[in-house]
């Protein structure tokens, strides 16, 4: 794996595991199994809780054996607003209803004049992550559609012009991360999967300015979202055949991005799509977020058996559908010790 200059770390093991990003909180930061939880705490104590419990995430994932570690995200209360949050030109008390990824009606904030970024979101949440641990670490952050998708634009007035604000916003972010150290930075795009005219017109093009002179690895998640009802509703209505990935994967083939990270466990996606971005490195989910119901290890062997039709051994790293944060904490420690077992299993195999 690519490391970051300041940061040599050893080369990772052959399908090395990971996250999609968001793991559960503790219930005394902040309600559990909802997105948009209210915190717990306040002021100083609030800091101090978030970055406790990034110290307790980070536990939990090296104690199931996860090799690319992250934040869970425990800093955030949600993967866009969080960052939206710390940018000036975002009114959050005037707040108009608009249509999520075509999907669920949600409040959002409005942009009232030019998006600006007076200081770094995460940095220092970054900082802290690489000061505990030196396994590779990847850090999500929201991509260019699905910020937009999240807000009512009173000012740009055109998708793809506040896209383009954003995309330069999250690029000087990304470049803040990479110099403390990150390895990896993700962007989060599941409105790829909504918005199809709109990549080809724009998004592509603003993931690209996303990533623009990062040296680090970079990566881009696409899945059917959280396992909330609005999504498992939606995902009904698809048919027996999940395609989204024919249209867009094409697209990422040809783009500067190192990493792919999809959903693939249990979904109605036809795996035989990840040959589309054969030569890509590509984050097999191997972990369903919309179920309880923990994977046994064999579950997840198969799964990565049959990706491994597709994705070379050394371009493969196992992970999960979806960010984990709606789950029970203990469910989301079993599936990622699942995750790491099912590894495990077609590590020995690819060696034997
Ligand atoms: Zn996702």
């Amino acid at each position: 794996m690519k490391t970051s200059t300041n940061n040599p770390h050893p080369e990772t093991q052959i399908l090395s595991t990971s996250t999609a990003g968001s793991l559960p909180k503790p219930a005394w930061l902040a309600q559990p199994e909802v997105l948009w939880s209210q915190w717990k705490l306040e002021g100083k104590e609030l800091i101090d809780g978030k970055h406790d419990a990034l110290r307790v995430s980070l536990q939990e994932q090296q104690q199931a054996g996860i090799d690319i570690v992250s934040d869970g995200e425990q800093t955030r209360q949600h993967f866009v607003t969080t960052f939206i949050e710390h940018l000036n030109g975002v009114d959050f008390e005037k707040r108009q209803t608009v249509k999520i990824r075509d999907r669920y009606d949600a409040s959002v904030p409005t942009v009232v004049s030019a998006i600006t970024r007076p200081k770094s979101v995460f940095v220092e949440d970054a900082k802290l992550l690489r000061q505990q641990t030196s396994q590779p670490i990847k850090w999500a952050l929201p991509g260019p559609m699905t910020i937009i998708d999240t807000l009512y634009d009173d000012h740009y007035h055109s998708r793809e012009k506040l896209a383009w604000e954003f995309a330069k916003i999250l690029n000087q972010e990304a470049k803040e991360l990479e110099a403390v150290g990150v390895d990896i930075i993700q962007f989060d795009e599941p409105a790829f999967n909504v918005f199809f005219d709109e990549v080809n017109d724009w998004g592509m093009a603003c993931l690209e300015r996303a990533i623009e002179g990062l040296k680090c690895e970079t990566a881009v998640h696409i899945c059917y979202g959280y396992g909330i009802k609005a999504n498992t509703d939606w995902k009904k209505t698809l048919g027996s055949q999940w395609r989204q990935y024919e249209v867009i994967l094409p697209k990422l083939q040809a783009s500067n991005i190192d990493i792919v990270s999809l959903e693939c466990h249990n979904s109605r996606v036809p795996i035989e799509l990840l040959e589309l971005i054969r030569g890509k490195k590509v984050m097999v989910g191997a972990i369903d977020v919309a179920t309880d119901t923990i994977e046994t290890p064999e579950e997840v062997a198969n799964t990565l058996r049959e990706a491994l039709k597709y994705v070379d051994a050394d371009k493969l790293y196992p992970c999960t559908n979806c960010g984990m944060a709606p789950l029970s904490r203990h469910v989301a420690r079993a599936k990622l010790q699942a995750l790491s077992a099912g590894a495990q299993i077609v590590r020995t195999e690819l060696c034997a």
